[in-house]
């Protein structure tokens, strides 16, 4: 197994529709590396595009539950939502207010490309909407209550901004420094709808 590198906000490929799974491109190797690197990482999900693979994949996890799907999609939703802090692993030491719905109905295939239908509600409803959502090149600060956007007290980008409110345009200048020094291919905005 390997860690796989978590790309960061301002890759393109994170705001790119993911292309669906093959059954015969499933590769057992990729699916525990995408395991080993979230659980590592501290995530509770991850999505293909992060490791840059720009293929419909998220794997999810409330440490009682293990989920691996290939073309996720989520069927139903609640007629309620809820709304909480929220981060992201391509977003590191950021989080911001997002609301979503309480319960979600996904289905998918799982690691033996079987149909697989997951009923989440809570945290796991959450963790379903944002991977689902990186499928299609979305990231939680496009849905984000911006007003609440601010670094988190995990000194992750600089221990000086702990805590402290913050904007998009700050973050992707900060980001471009210590992310992307050499890259001039940035894509920060989703230019497509
Ligand atoms: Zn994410």
């Amino acid at each position: 197994m390997a860690l796989l590198h978590v790309i960061k906000y301002g890759h393109p490929t994170l705001r790119m529709v993911a292309a669906p799974y093959e059954r015969e491109e499933v590769e057992e190797e990729f699916i525990n590396d995408m395991l080993e690197t979230m659980y590592t990482e501290d995530g509770v999900g991850l999505a293909a595009p992060q490791v840059n693979v720009s293929k419909r994949l998220i794997v999810c996890s409330d440490r009682e539950n293990e989920y691996v799907i290939f073309n996720p999609k989520i069927i139903a939703t609640s007629e309620n939502t809820q709304s909480d802090m929220e981060g992201c692993l391509s977003l590191p030491g950021l989080h911001a207010n997002v609301g979503r719905y309480d319960k979600v109905i996904v289905v998918g295939k799982d690691a033996e490309w079987r149909d697989i239908e997951v009923k989440a509600s809570g945290l796991m409803a959450v963790v379903f909407q944002h991977e689902i959502d990186h499928l299609n090149g979305t990231l939680y600060i496009d849905r984000a209550d911006l007003a609440t956007l601010a670094w988190t007290d995990a000194a992750v980008v600089d221990p000086a901004l702990r805590e402290q409110p913050t904007t998009i345009e700050m973050v992707q200048q900060i980001y471009r420094q210590k992310y992307h020094p050499n890259s001039h291919a940035l894509v920060f905005e989703k230019n497509f709808t």
